[in-house]
């Protein structure tokens, strides 16, 4: 059986204090965790420093939401992987939806930032998943593919190996309107089938998080289901007690 990962998604959430408070809360409900269920979590890059310093010690790992693809150089603003891997972080997600859409990055973007990700010793999370409107034209297979597809164009299927990809249907984040398990499965399971056609090695160790929505009160039963490894989440991982409820709930 592959370990289950459950990692939070911060986004523009958090002030020192509010950082120190979760981290530390999150660290002592954390001890019982069997070793098969791996958490990170995923602060804006200004408190990655911080949380970096706080999980020193701690079986939660590190993780970014994004990076430049670039390792250095006149990019304002930007952060590149060679500093997040300086900073302790061991994940980091590419092509979330919102940075597809609030940021415009296109396929071939999500797949340079992956490229330079794992180039640095970082496991890229890859999030693909399909709008509403999309799922009502019946295209949700051809789009989570072709997503998928322009990574393995670019770096290859065997950059599977090494990375985690996350199911995210856009219509299910932050709306409280989550896949079942029935439906997030059934896209597990092609994007698993689809790798194994390319190497089923890869396909069969490859991680496949689902995430949009998940909470302590339906992740058990996304959990059991054969082709779902863990989750994403982000509104949930802002609360200790929540998130932690989420792990335990991929401890079985
Ligand atoms: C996310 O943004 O990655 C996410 C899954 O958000 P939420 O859990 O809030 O739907």
């Amino acid at each position: 059986m592959r370990p289950k990962l459950v990692v939070g998604n911060w986004k523009m959430h958090g002030s020192r204090q509010q950082v120190t408070q979760l981290l530390e809360g999150l660290k002592q409900g954390n001890e019982g965790l069997s070793k098969d269920v791996a958490v990170a979590v995923a602060p804006s890059h200004l408190h990655v420093g911080l949380a970096n310093e706080l999980l020193t010690g701690s079986q939660i790992a590190l993780g970014a939401q994004d990076l430049h693809p670039g390792e250095e150089g006149a990019f304002t603003g930007a952060v590149s992987a060679p500093m997040l891997a300086d900073y302790g972080v061991s994940y980091v997600i590419v092509g979330h939806s919102e940075r597809r859409q609030f940021f415009a990055e296109t396929d071939a973007v999500v797949a340079e930032k992956f490229l330079a990700a794992q180039e640095h010793g970082l496991r890229p999370i890859l999030c693909i998943g399909e709008s509403l409107m999309q799922r009502e034209q019946g295209l949700s297979e051809q789009i989570v593919l072709s997503q998928l597809d322009a990574i393995v164009a670019a770096a290859g299927v065997q950059a599977f190996r090494d990375a985690v990809i996350a199911y995210e249907p856009i219509w299910a984040i932050g709306t409280g309107q989550t896949a079942t398990p029935t439906e997030a499965q059934q896209v597990h399971w092609i994007l698993r089938d689809h790798l194994a056609e390319l190497d089923a090695a890869v396909a069969s160790g490859v991680q496949l998080l689902y995430g949009g929505s998940v909470k302590s009160a339906n992740s058990g039963k996304l959990f059991r289901e054969p082709d779902i490894d863990g989750a994403l989440v982000g509104g949930a991982s802002l609360k200790a007690e929540e998130f932690l409820a989420i792990c335990k709930s991929a401890d079985f």
